[in-house]
């Protein structure tokens, strides 16, 4: 395809050492060429090569900056385009002024995610491969990292076409028996919807069983912390905070309402809500009442439910107890360096199968235990081993399960002796479905809408 040729900064915002402006298109060595003064032309050099030398403004013909210019002739680049990058000092100033200079001659500003858009179009990686860019970008742990790069690889795409292999099979399977009535087609149809259709929706149901994983690994786990006033919720936060590597929350584009602090706890990120909310009330009378509390639960995932060891359970720690059924939720038990006053075997019997953990905060103790058990409950120990094809896009999880869906239809309306090309119908839908997730079978606004949420840049 042909594109106009783009440029964009390709490194963070601020100071740094290094700052990179990137050209992709048609006229980048060309446009380059315009400003670059060097040994020679970059349009003599070989392709991926880093080349010295200096940017004049060609309009008051004056050095501008000392550059190293990188030159990267299509299609063995990331966007498959000749690529040229141009490494210069961090400073913001001289970055926008490098970009400025190959704007005004020629280059048109990029759009964020333009240059990966243009990987996808021009055929390198498939849309899922796209998205996992974009994660790996806003990846929160290392583990995050790791899924997200076994999907810029193609793992995801690799399975999904697999199964859209399978599928496509199956269709020929049943159009060979439409079209030899010697065999009695609706039982031949049956027979291999039960085997590979059984196969394929098995396998679409193990992928979608990752999601839940996935999508914590991708945009963190919803934390509250709920407690009574003075029993250690703030102590428990700074805790969480300070022994766990802060997490960058730096997502563009989002605004919330909720204060909130991103923190690692042994591989679960944690996106803690409402921490204003628990360190604004200190020294003040709390107010962090049950009504209060009910909606916090309401928007977590994760509920830590903080009582205090020094004093007789009350009616309210009861209440919160109950608040927090059916949830995910860690009782803490906090202040086991005062006297023991709690009746830990009542707080374990209404905590039922939450696990009960208790702590000292002011004494640094039990922390270790707690996020283990934070651990425990959301990857049972199988996120090492397994291999990393998380499903985590909440679009890939619904075209998954639209998929799953129109195979099950298939496979019904065979059991029920409906004529083979009504089945076909389904089976071709999921086929598309599937197709969707990788980009085969994608719209053009929904693909502006995709690479409009990624950097700029990028
Ligand atoms: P919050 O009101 O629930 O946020 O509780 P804070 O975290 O502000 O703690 C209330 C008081 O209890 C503070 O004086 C803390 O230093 C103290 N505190 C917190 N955790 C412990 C603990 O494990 N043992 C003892 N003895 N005091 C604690
Ligand atoms: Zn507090």
């Amino acid at each position: 395809m042909d594109f106009d040729t783009i440029a964009a900064i390709s490194t963070p915002m601020g100071e740094g050492a290094i700052g990179i402006v990137r050209l992709s298109g048609g006229d980048s060595l060309p446009i380059a060429d315009k400003l670059y003064k060097g040994k020679h032309p970059l349009a003599q050099a070989s392709t991926h090569t880093i080349n010295y030398g200096h940017l004049i403004d060609p309009d008051v013909n004056e050095t501008v900056e000392e550059v190293m210019v990188s030159v990267l002739r299509g299609p063995k680049t990331y966007t498959k385009e000749d690529m040229v990058e141009i490494n210069c000092h961090g400073g913001i100033t001289s970055v926008n002024r490098v970009l400025q200079l190959v704007l005004n001659n020629g280059a048109r500003l990029a759009e964020p995610g333009e240059f990966t858009k243009r990987a996808f179009l021009n055929g390198r990686i498939d849309l899922s491969q796209a998205e996992g860019v974009m994660d790996l970008i806003q990846a929160k742990t290392e583990r995050a990292m790791n899924v997200a790069m076994n999907q810029v690889e193609g793992k995801l795409a690799e399975r999904i076409q697999r199964l859209r292999q399978e599928l496509l099979e199956t269709v020929a399977h049943v159009e060979v028996n439409i079209d030899y009535p010697e065999f009695d087609a609706e039982e031949m149809t049956l027979e291999v919807l039960r085997t590979k259709g059984g196969a394929v929706r098995e396998d679409i149901d193990r992928l979608l069983r990752t999601a839940h994983q996935g999508k914590i690994l991708r945009e963190g786990l919803s934390t509250v912390i709920i407690g009574r006033p003075n029993v250690g919720k703030s102590s428990l936060l700074n805790s969480l905070v300070h022994e766990n590597k802060a997490i960058v929350t730096d997502i563009p584009g989002t605004t919330r309402d909720v204060v909130e602090e991103y923190v690692n706890v042994r591989g679960v990120p944690l996106r803690l809500l409402d921490t204003a909310g628990i360190r604004e009330t200190e020294d003040k009378v709390e107010r962090i009442g049950v009504e209060r509390s009910r909606k916090l639960v309401g928007e977590g995932e994760l509920v830590l439910v903080v009582v205090n060891q020094n004093e007789p359970l009350t009616e309210e720690d009861q209440e919160l107890f109950r608040l927090t059924e059916g949830h995910d939720a860690i009782i803490i038990v906090n202040k086991n360096d005062l006297e023991d006053r709690i009746d830990l075997a009542r707080v374990k019997e209404i905590a039922g199968n939450r696990p009960v953990v208790t702590t000292s905060l002011l004494e640094d103790r039990g922390v270790d235990e707690l996020e283990e058990a934070i651990r425990g409950l959301f990857f049972e120990g199988d996120l090492e081993t397994g291999d990393m094809s998380y499903v985590s896009n909440s679009r890939h999880i619904a075209l998954l399960t639209d998929a799953k869906k129109a195979v099950d239809e298939a496979m019904t309306a065979a059991e029920e002796g409906m004529p083979v090309d009504m089945v076909q119908i389904d089976i071709t839908k999921a086929w598309e479905l599937l197709g969707e997730v990788i980009g085969d079978q994608v719209n053009e606004s929904l693909i502006d809408q995709l690479f409009a949420q990624f950097c700029l840049g990028k």
